[in-house]
């Protein structure tokens, strides 16, 4: 015996189905801008002290002034922060690679920097990663 697939039927599999794609659309979005890091922020630390965070989504340059001397230049482009000068001897800030990953760092050693990517306030990856 066949069983027999109402009108009704069809109409609440289509509903189903359309809310279950919506509902994956909705998630691949959510990661694909987590990955784009535009919720994220880098934050700078001068000798343990918050300098400043700033938005990666922003293309900007910041200038570390430390004593009146800027020792650091921070540029932020493509959602990436790079350390692009440094006063350092050693240099070793400049020549690490870009970040953009949570709680990837660049550090400046002599200049006590400490340049940290840092999720947005409220994704809670904070609390879970330390
Ligand atoms: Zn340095």
């Amino acid at each position: 015996m066949k069983k027999r697939i109402s009108r009704n039927d069809v109409i609440f599999l289509v509903i189903l189905l359309t809310a279950t794609a919506g509902v994956l659309v909705a998630y691949e979005r959510t990661v694909t801008r987590a990955d784009a890091g535009a919720s994220a922020s880098v934050r700078v630390t001068v000798d343990g002290s918050v300098y400043g965070t700033y938005a990666l989504g922003e293309e900007q340059e910041i200038p570390i002034v430390q004593d009146g001397v800027t020792t650091n230049v921070l540029t932020i482009r493509d959602g990436k922060a790079d350390m692009t000068e440094a006063d350092c001897p050693d240099k070793l800030c400049v020549h690490q690679k870009a970040i953009s990953k949570n709680h990837e760092m660049i550090v400046c050693l002599p200049n006590k920097v400490v340049v940290e990517v840092t999720g947005s306030e409220d994704n809670g990856f904070d609390s879970i990663a330390r």
